[in-house]
């Protein structure tokens, strides 16, 4: 603790997630500060997390998505809550803020020792023609999500078009299939979940379609016209066009900087306020959490803004800590993320493939298909893991998972050993739960570690599809050790078949001057045969992802 002198006037600026989690902290650790939260709309407090699920019916209580009312602030924690209260301006010569109170149009001065700002992002809307039309919504607070509940009990509109396949993009789809309209989602990209590597995806483009979801990738939305039959028609830059009763624009957002550009504060490239690891703007007085700020990428060190709750949560309770004189250090997001979707989760952590090779940090990777629980327990669901880590010291750099059922807790697991610095070595020996209904004795975090430390120690070495294309002038003999009714079914062209069962007695038939890439279905006959091999001096690697990846990849 310092000896600093305390702050006794602190205003928020924001009274949702990094606000609100401010506010409340500074008040258990300063009982003595006067602390005033100004929220320009109606609500603080509220859970904008479930908003698709509000829409969707899911929710069905609104008064649930109010986390926390000013009642209650003021009551438990002695602080001024202020909704309906904009501030306009921030003078740092005087230390004051301009307010205006939007429900009467007053304005006033209010003055503050020290100014935390939390004002979140706003929607993306980009300027395209008929972008202001009538039934065009984005969804970020309540009175949003009011709108478009009225929107559709009054319109009963059947075919809505979904603009963007992130996360909110997703769940509004899935919840507008909910309320029964026919939902089409068009995405830029030639994947959805941005953050997830494409090939990790493939299971969401189905679960999309599988329930109906008209999905269109590498399609960009030009412009929204009025319709004849339908109050929207969307017009796509290759020349489609989508009839539409209701859209939903969920392309991003951008961070609201406003106050923090015209107090000149130092705003950076991904155009966020730019903060240290205490939170702390380049005016000392002024902090910056949630949305609104760039951070470091835990894992590249580079400058990022990922606008996430938990993210924002936690810097608004370490501003609190560092106001009240605490010397706590923010450490970096790693982006940790999941969506549910049709009964699919999907889940990240840390770096993605895309992301380090941007980058320029090496990286070697994994693929797991194991299950959330083990097999012969009635109800296991598979669980489709990736794991990156670094190929010099084993360090966890990334991971993403796909699954029904146990997704959320093995990218849990590993979003917190990317945090503690972990390597794949500590993944072998990590000791989770188990018994038959939650897991495995070999979870699939500890397979993960135990194939990466096979690879790192040249037990059993990993190749990757995509390299063989370089491999040209020498090419590696593809080794299939599946059973005949396997490769009957489906075979990679020009690889060599001999089943595990008999690789022993064969292995006269295999080359020593070439390598031997070996894949089965799954990837764990493979290892087995390719530890056979090299017993026997061949150069056999295992190839990840086996023909499970080898399908979604060609
Ligand atoms: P916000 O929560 O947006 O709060 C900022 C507040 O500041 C706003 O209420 C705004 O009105 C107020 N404000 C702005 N300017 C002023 C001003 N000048 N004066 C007074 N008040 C002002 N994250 C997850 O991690 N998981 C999820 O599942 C998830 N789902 C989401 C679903 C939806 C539909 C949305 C919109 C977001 C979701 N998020 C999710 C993101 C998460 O909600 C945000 O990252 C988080 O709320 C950011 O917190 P914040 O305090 O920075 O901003």
């Amino acid at each position: 603790m310092s000896n600093q002198p305390k702050p006794n006037r602190i205003l928020v600026i924001g009274g949702v997630a990094g606000g609100a989690s401010c506010a409340a902290r500074l008040r258990r650790l300063l009982e003595d500060a006067e602390i005033v939260v100004f929220e320009r709309g109606p609500d603080v407090s509220f859970a904008n997390c479930g908003l698709p699920y509000f829409v969707g019916d899911v929710i069905q209580d609104r008064e649930n998505l109010l986390v926390a009312t000013p009642e209650i602030f003021r009551e438990r924690f002695e602080i001024d809550v202020r909704v309906h209260t904009e501030v306009t301006r921030i003078d740092r010569a005087s230390k004051t803020v301009e307010v205006l109170k939007r429900t009467s149009g007053e304005r006033y001065q209010e003055p503050y020792d020290t100014l935390v700002l939390a004002p979140g992002a706003q929607p993306v809307r980009p300027p395209l023609p008929g972008i202001d039309l009538p039934g065009l919504f984005t969804v970020r607070n309540i009175p949003d999500t009011d709108v478009i509940r009225a929107w559709l009990d009054e319109h009963q509109p059947k075919r809505a078009v979904v603009i963007g396949g992130g996360f909110i993009g997703l769940e509004m789809a899935e919840n507008l299939v909910h309320r029964g309209l026919h939902v089409t989602l068009i995405e830029m990209l030639p994947q959805v979940m941005g953050p997830m590597d494409a090939e990790m995806v493939a299971t969401v483009h189905q679960a999309l379609q599988d329930n109906g979801v008209d999905l269109h990738l590498n399609c960009a939305v030009s412009g929204f016209e009025r319709g004849d039959s339908s109050p929207l028609m969307v017009k796509t830059k290759s020349g489609l066009t989508f009839p539409a009763d209701l859209v939903i624009l969920g392309i991003g957002v951008r961070p609201e900087v406003t106050l923090a550009k015209d107090a000149g504060l130092e705003l950076g490239q991904r155009g966020g306020i730019r903060v240290d690891d205490q939170m702390r703007t380049s005016d000392p007085d002024i902090f910056a959490v949630g949305d609104a700020i760039e951070v470091r990428d835990f894992i590249t060190g580079e400058w990022t803004a990922i606008p996430l709750a938990g993210p924002a949560n936690r810097q608004g309770r370490l501003a609190a800590d560092v106001i009240a004189g605490r010397d706590e250090r923010f450490r970096g997001v790693q982006g940790t993320s999941v969506c549910g979707l049709f009964g699919i989760t999907v889940a990240s952590t840390g770096a993605n493939e895309k992301t380090l090779k941007r980058a320029g940090i090496p990286y070697d990777k994994v693929y797991v298909y194991g299950s959330d629980h083990v097999t012969y327990y009635p109800g296991s669901e598979p669980i489709e893991l990736k794991l990156l880590f670094s190929p010099d010291d084993g360090k966890v750099l990334g991971a993403q998972a796909t699954g029904r059922s146990g997704v959320d807790k093995r990218i849990d697991v590993l979003a917190m050993a990317i945090q503690m610095g972990s390597t794949v070595y500590d993944l072998e020996q990590c000791e989770l739960c188990y018994a038959p209904q939650f897991g495995a004795a070999k979870d699939p975090v500890n397979m993960a570690g135990f194939i990466a430390a096979n690879h790192l120690r040249e037990d059993s070495p990993l190749a990757y599809w995509e390299d063989y294309e370089k491999y040209k002038d020498d090419p590696p003999m593809i080794l299939d050790v599946r059973e005949e009714d396997e490769v009957e079914q489906f075979h990679v062209p020009g690889s060599v078949h001999l089943p595990l069962g008999q690789l022993r007695n064969r292995l006269k038939e295999l080359p020593r001057d070439r390598e031997i890439w070996v894949h089965c279905g799954m990837g764990q006959r493979s290892y087995y045969a390719v530890r056979v091999l090299r017993h026997y001096g061949f150069q056999a690697r295992n190839l990840t992802g086996a023909m499970k990846l080898y399908q979604a990849l060609n």
